[in-house]
């Protein structure tokens, strides 16, 4: 099988940007965007937005900045393999999660539980949108970064595709259309990321022995057995961290290899091909998705639920939610930005605006200074 450069997007076929600008001499669309995302202020604020591990347990965890780093890292591997186009994967990757609120799902899911009781939802994709497309102040000339609209569908369909007026905000991004195969990747590439990061932080935090993993994830097991006989004298950590950087190879190897097969199956020639698809390409192979599958049922057992990790997520569910009653009482104490904003935003929109773009180390202030002013 080759590789498959006929259905990489074309970047000087782009729909362009909602506000036109003069190209640049040297740098391609795409670039721009990568570049843009990287000097954005919600961009360096996931170095202070937890991941899994809350900040202070351990100085070489994963916060949502490194994550994204590995993200990227990860999509581009699969992307040049595939010849597809790195400028587009790379923005894609580093952008993918700027719309994160504070304290992870935690956070995600506090805030979405504050706006169903006003009929509304958090969402951290639309949230993103929304970022790029009115929140960051950069430019003179016009509001958020002006992104290309491949940049922007992307970000609406990172988890998953939608039909026309199924979410109307979204209209605009040919909806019962697959988005370019660049975009499909990252939610698989983000997927393998997590899913090995977490497993090598969580043995760090000593949340489960060698022996859970082995009974639970039979590649994982199955690799340890070789490495035992590989490195007889190596210590379990190393020995640990052989396996996981196999998985991640297998991983990546099955997100290629299973995107070259479902691109053969579908006899797929071009970009629109990919477009009109009725289903997405970007896929692992059977063995490497049991694989994926299995340390994920595994994750969420030890980790994502153990007790330790739940009680965290219980108190910073309980100052989101403090802090988001405390504003919509109080809405004149928020900034004077969003205080404006009050004439033509409805309340509870503006105060999940504000919470949703805090760092934890700013969640956390807030809330002491406003327990202070209380009490
Ligand atoms: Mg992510």
């Amino acid at each position: 099988m080759t590789a498959l450069g006929r259905l990489r997007f074309p970047v000087g076929r782009g729909l362009g940007r909602r506000y036109p600008e003069l190209p640049h001499p040297y740098r391609n669309e795409f670039q721009r965007d990568r570049d843009r995302i990287i000097h954005s202020h919600a961009f360096r604020r996931m170095e202070n937005k937890t991941q899994v591990f809350p900040a202070g347990i351990s100085d070489h965890f994963r916060n949502r900045l490194t994550h994204t780093i590995e993200v990227s890292q990860v999509a581009r591997t699969v992307a040049s393999a595939l010849d597809l186009d790195e400028d587009l994967t790379e923005a894609l990757s580093l952008g993918h999660d700027i719309g994160h609120p504070p304290f992870a799902h935690a956070g995600e899911e506090e805030l979405d539980r504050q706006m169903r009781r006003f009929g509304e939802r958090f969402d951290h994709n639309l949230h993103a949108l929304r970022i790029v497309e009115s929140f960051e102040h950069r430019y003179a000339s016009f509001p958020g970064l002006n992104l290309t609209f491949e940049v922007r569908e992307g970000i609406a369909k990172h988890s998953h595709d939608f039909e026309t007026g199924e979410s109307p905000a979204l209209d605009e991004y040919l909806p019962g259309l697959r988005p370019p195969l660049e975009a499909q990747l990252i939610d698989l590439a983000d997927e393998i990321a997590y899913n090995t990061a977490d497993l090598d932080d969580a043995y760090s935090a000593g949340m489960f022995e060698i022996s859970d993993v082995r009974n639970a994830v039979s590649e994982f097991d199955k690799r340890y057995e070789a490495a035992e006989v590989q490195f007889p004298g190596a210590t379990g950590r190393e020995r640990f961290q052989e396996v996981v950087r196999g998985l991640v190879d297998e991983l990546v190897s099955g997100l290629v290899q299973g995107t070259l097969q479902a691109a053969a199956d579908a006899g797929v020639n071009n970009p629109d091909d990919v477009r009109q698809c009725p289903r997405r390409l970007a896929c692992f192979m059977l063995s490497s998705h049991a694989t994926n599958r299995q340390l994920k049922q595994f994750l969420h057992h030890f980790v994502y639920f153990s007790e330790p990790l739940a009680e965290e997520r219980r108190r910073s569910a309980g100052m989101l939610a403090e802090l988001f009653e405390f504003y919509l009482a109080n809405p004149g104490k928020l900034p004077e930005n969003y205080v404006e904003s009050l004439a033509v935003t409805p309340t509870h929109r503006v105060v999940c605006d504000y919470i949703a773009g805090m760092t934890d180390g700013f969640l956390l202030r807030c809330f002491q200074q406003v327990l202070s002013a209380r009490y």
